[in-house]
């Protein structure tokens, strides 16, 4: 699930997720951020920024979304499907009507909640799609015979410069949560901290849409027992050195998931997450003074004493 650079020689000059970027240079101009997600969003009760006003499918948009799904369906053959709700191309080894119910039932009640919840600056101007294989052995298969290259998770992954989620349904939909949040995050806040990135991904992968539509909470997953024990060991660095840290992924990065992730599910706790999410993308969050007055250590002392007081049974998944 981390983010990976994707090579583009394996794809030909004329692949639509290369002449997506022209369209989108020309459909960007023309429509500025406004886009597909907002008919999704249930607006937010309060906040920071306003909510996007509802506008039109840009024909631009699309037209790229059926020439990727044109290309798409050639190269995957006859044993998928491909369907389009724009912006999106979901396609796969699994029937059209799993496809429209991976649609209808995570996809779009998923970014219509990040859409309402966070993601409120920028809609997606550019296809992105979604690749869907029924279990492990569809999904080496096909990663490798449209990108020539190993799959690097056993959920799912997100090739940012092709806009493109991989997904192994046979591990349910966690990864699908996962990298959705990914390829949003990336028209909203193209240069959001890793942490913080990985931190909401990470949280929606075991998360439920809240019946109003507005957030997708988080459960309490696997991810939590590594916390506990470094908090345990006093292995836990603080949250400032994570916040600070430009190198989120590496030998530490099973304990800075699970950091992250657990100090995204203890702002939504607190009510906070889409404030401070925007506020970090517009540039006017402190931390801590956004909880109150106190220094870091007592942030982080709080911090603390909620991870561990968490049972490891509460919505276990
Ligand atoms: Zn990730």
């Amino acid at each position: 699930m981390t983010p990976n650079r994707v090579t583009w020689r394996k794809l030909p000059t004329t692949h639509p997720l290369r002449l997506t970027a022209v369209f989108v240079a020309l459909a960007a101009a023309a429509i500025g951020a406004s886009g597909g997600w907002s008919r999704l969003s249930a607006g937010r009760p309060s906040g920071d920024a306003p909510v996007r006003s509802a506008s039109a499918q840009p024909v631009e948009l699309e037209a790229a979304c059926r020439q990727t799904a044109d290309w798409l369906s050639r190269q995957l053959g006859s044993e998928c499907h491909t369907i389009v709700r724009v912006p999106l191309v979901i396609a796969g080894d699994v029937g059209q009507a799993e496809l429209d119910a991976c649609y209808t039932e995570t996809i779009a009640p998923a970014a219509g909640a990040m859409a309402a919840e966070y993601f409120d600056r920028a809609a997606p101007i550019e296809p992105i799609t979604i690749l869907l294989f029924a279990g492990r052995e569809s999904y080496v298969h096909y990663a490798w015979k449209l990108f020539g290259e190993a799959a690097d998770s056993s959920y799912g992954y997100y090739r940012p410069a092709l806009r493109t989620i991989v997904v192994n349904l046979g591990r349910g939909r966690h990864g699908l949560m996962h990298e959705l949040t990914h390829a949003l995050m990336a028209f909203d806040w193209p240069a959001a901290p890793d942490w913080l990135n990985e931190g909401l991904a990470s949280l929606h992968e075991d998360g439920r849409v809240r019946g109003d539509g507005v957030g997708i909470v988080g459960a309490v997953n696997w991810r939590l027992e590594a916390l506990q024990e470094a908090i345990r060991d006093g292995r836990l660095r603080p949250l400032s050195a994570l916040l600070d840290d430009r190198r989120f992924h590496g030998s530490r990065q099973r304990l800075n998931y699970a950091q992250a992730r657990y100090f995204c599910l203890y702002l939504q706790d607190r009510g906070l997450l889409g404030r401070v999410y925007r506020r970090l993308r517009d540039g006017g969050w402190q931390a801590p003074a956004c909880f109150s007055a106190d220094p870091w250590a007592a942030l982080d002392a709080d911090f603390r004493g909620w991870v561990v007081q968490l049972p490891e049974s509460r919505n276990q998944s």
